[in-house]
């Protein structure tokens, strides 16, 4: 999957239409398409990494800032109080779709594993 296909790239490019939530400079969250919560945002870094396997070509300070987004978002979405999940579904047998890293934040409701 090149950054050109990539529909995270687009959504990060402005091409492709999103609910955007929080918008900064190397950091992007908006709203899952197919919501499995009440909340459930991505978060991404706008630079492609494929997955955790990649995560080394994104700066230090971008690996945090994805985390520290999620808060700040939870905050804001009010799930901060009852809690959150934020998860990475990495590769096949986490049912990996997309193959631009993003962290799934899930609240407003009891979640449950996995
Ligand atoms: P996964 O790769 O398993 O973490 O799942 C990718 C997630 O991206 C799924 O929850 C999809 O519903 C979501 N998704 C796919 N396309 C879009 C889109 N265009 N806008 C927002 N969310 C999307
Ligand atoms: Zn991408």
């Amino acid at each position: 999957m090149s950054e050109a296909d990539c529909i995270f790239c687009k959504i990060a490019r402005g091409e492709l239409d999103a609910e955007v939530v929080h918008d900064e400079n190397d950091v992007l969250a908006f709203e899952d398409i197919n919501s499995k919560a009440p909340v459930h945002i991505l978060v991404i870094p706008r630079q492609h990494v494929a997955n955790l396997e990649a995560i080394g070509a994104l700066p230090d300070t971008v690996v945090k800032r994805l985390f520290e987004v999620a808060s700040a978002v939870a905050e804001k979405l009010g799930v901060t109080e009852g809690g959150y999940a934020v998860r990475i579904n990495n590769g096949r047998d986490a049912g990996q779709e997309v193959f631009h890293l993003h962290l799934h934040l899930m609240g407003g409701k009891k979640l449950s594993m996995p």
